[in-house]
């Protein structure tokens, strides 16, 4: 992540030992599998200077999962919520068109 936080960070900003996502007890937080954990990042994010910046680098490169900007990312989207792991559905789920 520090590689490509650095090609966006203003350094007039911040510096990235200040960013939430550079603390060692937080980093592993954004990258978590953990629903919990990815939502105690989007709290972090929302004190940080770059949240804006940050999440439309991470849109630009299609970050494939993780937090940035505040916004859980999956695939390249941003995506509301991250189910745990879990049991697989029993049933498919129907089509509803
Ligand atoms: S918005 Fe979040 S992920 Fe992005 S630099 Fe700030 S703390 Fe790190």
């Amino acid at each position: 992540m520090t590689t490509l936080l650095t090609t966006f960070l203003n350094p007039a900003v911040a510096s990235a030992s200040m960013l939430p996502c550079h603390d060692m007890d937080a980093a592993d937080l954004f990258f978590s599998e953990r629903p919990a954990d990815l939502e105690q990042a989007k709290s972090l994010c929302a004190g940080c200077p770059l949240i804006e910046e940050c999440r439309q680098g991470a849109l630009d490169r299609a970050e494939p999962w993780g937090v940035w900007g505040g916004a859980i990312f999956d695939s390249g989207r941003i995506i509301a919520v991250k189910r745990g792991r879990g049991r697989p559905r029993k049933n498919p789920v129907q089509d509803a068109a």
